[in-house]
């Protein structure tokens, strides 16, 4: 599933193909994804324009145009790429083609994905309730420690819960938790100031991480037959389950926590 750091590289990865470009039309082919595209709308709205500015809320992308915002979210397994026309696959449901010839194509095998048009992002019913970024100014230790008091959900669903903070995807909070050696079953609310200091640092570092490993697949992001691909990830517990700790040698527990497969090291993670 493309998370934060994919979809931050996305960004990078098509800014420099499409910005200020004049739009010359937008084909939809499929318009079933999470909601509807609402092609009438999206085709008038983009046709003759430019997109100005691109900027990524949690794992959306907004493009600008005219103070009004496109905005896209890859879902479960969508990509977006700078394709030739030639280059067709099934699943690429929507090219917006600019004058010069450039397209921006977004594939979406299962249709988890948006394709959507706002006047007004703050109030738009998809990001008005979002929490903080965490690679923001506002994410912190303190945040969460005082965001997290009196809870009782385990507290890999509070770091995982989109209201309290964006874009800590399932793999992210796993291997987060193992860094900050917390439990992921852990009352949110029961965690100390201590390890909320830690885990919001280990939250940051592991998504830059992935943020700066992404960098060197973003030509990836320019036609070929290649989609771009979901970054490749050295992980210590997740999908570790039944193996050795890599730090202690205990096996690695796997966990269903809010129907989400977890894993942690009972060693490792044994004080909270
Ligand atoms: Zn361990």
């Amino acid at each position: 599933m493309p998370e934060l750091p994919e979809v931050e590289t996305t960004l990078r990865g098509i800014e420099p193909f499409i910005l200020n470009k004049k739009i010359s039309s937008v084909v939809i082919r499929q318009s079933s994804l999470r909601w509807t595209v609402p092609t009438k709308l999206i085709q008038k709205k983009l046709l003759g324009r430019t997109f100005s500015n691109i900027t990524r809320r949690g794992k959306y992308l907004l493009l600008e145009s005219c103070n009004e915002h496109l905005i896209i979210h890859l879902g479960m397994s969508g990509s977006l790429r700078i394709a030739k026309k030639e280059d067709l696959k099934k699943h690429d449901h929507i090219d917006v083609c600019f004058v010069d010839g450039t397209i921006l194509r977004y594939c979406d095998p299962r249709r988890f994905g948006c394709f959507l048009w706002t006047k007004d992002v703050e109030t738009h019913f998809l990001l008005k309730d979002l929490g903080p970024e965490p690679l923001g100014n506002y994410f912190s230790g303190d945040y969460l420690f005082h965001n997290s008091r009196k809870r009782k959900v385990p507290i890999k669903n509070f770091i995982m819960n989109s209201k309290v903070v964006v874009g800590v995807g399932n793999i992210y909070a796993t291997e987060a938790l193992f860094a900050a050696a917390i439990r992921p079953s852990s009352k949110a609310g029961k965690v100390p100031r201590k390890k909320y200091d830690l885990l919001a640092k280990e939250i940051v570092t592991i998504l830059r991480r992935s943020i700066k490993d992404g960098g060197t697949t973003l030509r990836d992001f320019v036609s070929g037959n290649n989609t771009p691909g979901y970054f490749k990830q050295s992980l210590k517990v997740y999908g570790r389950e039944g193996k050795e700790c890599y730090e202690c040698q205990t096996i690695i527990k796997g966990q269903r926590i809010g129907q989400r497969a977890s894993a942690y090291c009972p060693l490792c993670q044994s004080s909270f």
